[in-house]
């Protein structure tokens, strides 16, 4: 097999203090690994600016020209950082055999890189990333991105743990991954679903090598949030849940209260508005619940994701024989009609 042909993409958002730094170490990682022919020569790194307000586009630009695997793509504005990645891996492939994504801060280990494609040529249509240890992060990021793992994990989310955006993809499974039409696209709780061979790679994470952090508490929550709520309808489901329970409770209750009633423990007025507003609290939720049963299948459907994603079909070979039968038995048709009809003169 030839050496395959790579494209590292890194999303960048206002990263002057650090980009001249990554675009060297990406070089120096790329151009080494075309003389040790782990991949094509026509090998690039492609940098995504994602409407810096900063010096990021210049810096790319200038790098672009100046050095022959650089290659930059700007966006109009700020989309986010999964927006940013998704426009880099959709001009990649098309001149790609594998892309690889790694944020601007270099925070992930690229040593690790030749070994996403050793795992790669293996036959892994996608290579995991994933952190060994989170030393270098702080005490709080390390536990709310725990908390954030299994709060997915209970919303019915499968997400791999520990991995972030540092991953492998082959062209083929970045074109299944533009199949899903979704406007709110959570890359990481998709891929998984995207299926085929995959590998996982573990690396130690490092610290942020300079410029402060893009996600900040506000931007993580609004993060987790998305994540949530682009995947799962359980917090619908939750709302219906209560509204059972509250409803059984005011049932209990109500009995209870008549107890209380005849017994002439109560003031006058009191069981009569405590059932009902339990009662009526139950019910409504559980209308609410129940509104939110269909608007959970309309947002399903509204997704409209692939159904399934085919891997090998044996089937191909012998679906373009018939195919060719067929056109054996028009054609055959058409000499036996043709050779019927008298030539005129
Ligand atoms: N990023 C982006 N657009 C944004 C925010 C961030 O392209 O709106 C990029 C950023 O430049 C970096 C990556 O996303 O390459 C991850 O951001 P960061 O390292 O700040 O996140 P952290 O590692 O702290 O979670
Ligand atoms: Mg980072």
């Amino acid at each position: 097999m030839t050496e395959p042909v790579l494209t590292i993409v890194v999303p960048c958002y206002n990263e002057e203090a650090v980009l001249k730094d990554t675009i060297s170490q990406l070089q120096d990682l790329l151009v080494k690994m075309i003389e040790d022919s782990i991949v094509d020569e026509n090998s690039k790194i492609l940098f995504v600016d994602d409407g810096s307000k900063d010096k990021t586009w210049s810096i790319i630009e200038k790098a672009s020209l100046q050095f022959n695997y650089v290659r930059g793509l700007k966006l109009s504005r700020n989309v986010g950082h999964q927006n940013a990645l998704l426009a880099g891996l959709f001009s990649a492939k098309d001149v790609s055999d594998c892309v690889i994504s790694i944020d601007a801060d270099l925070q992930d280990d690229i040593s690790v890189i030749p070994l996403f494609i050793e795992k790669f040529i293996e036959g892994n249509e996608i290579v995991y990333g994933v952190r060994n240890r989170r030393d270098s992060d702080t005490f709080f990021k390390r536990k709310s991105a725990e908390l954030f793992y299994s709060v997915m994990k209970k919303m019915g989310v499968d997400l791999i743990f520990n991995h972030a955006d540092f991953r492998l993809m082959s062209k083929r499974a970045i074109e299944e991954l533009e199949r899903f039409d979704e406007a709110n696209l959570f890359l990481r709780g998709i891929i998984p679903l995207i299926g085929f061979p995959s590998a996982v790679v573990h690396y130690d994470r490092k610290k942020r090598m300079a410029g402060e952090t893009k996600y900040p508490l506000k931007k993580m929550i609004a993060f987790a949030f998305d994540g949530i709520s682009s995947f799962s309808v359980t917090p619908i489901r939750l709302v219906l849940f209560i509204g059972m329970v509250s409803f059984f409770v005011s049932l209990l209750f109500g009995a209870y209260f008549l107890f209380l009633k005849f017994t002439g423990h109560t003031a006058t007025g009191w069981t009569s508005l405590i059932t009902s507003i339990w009662l009526i609290g139950g019910l409504q939720l559980i209308a609410i619940g129940l509104v939110g049963e269909y608007i959970g299948k309309v947002y399903k459907e509204t997704k409209r994701r692939p159904k399934f994603i085919v891997e090998y079909d044996s089937f191909a070979i012998q679906k373009t024989i018939s195919a060719r039968q067929l056109q054996m038995k028009e054609d055959e048709l058409y000499s036996i009609v043709s050779s019927k009809i008298p030539e005129s003169n």
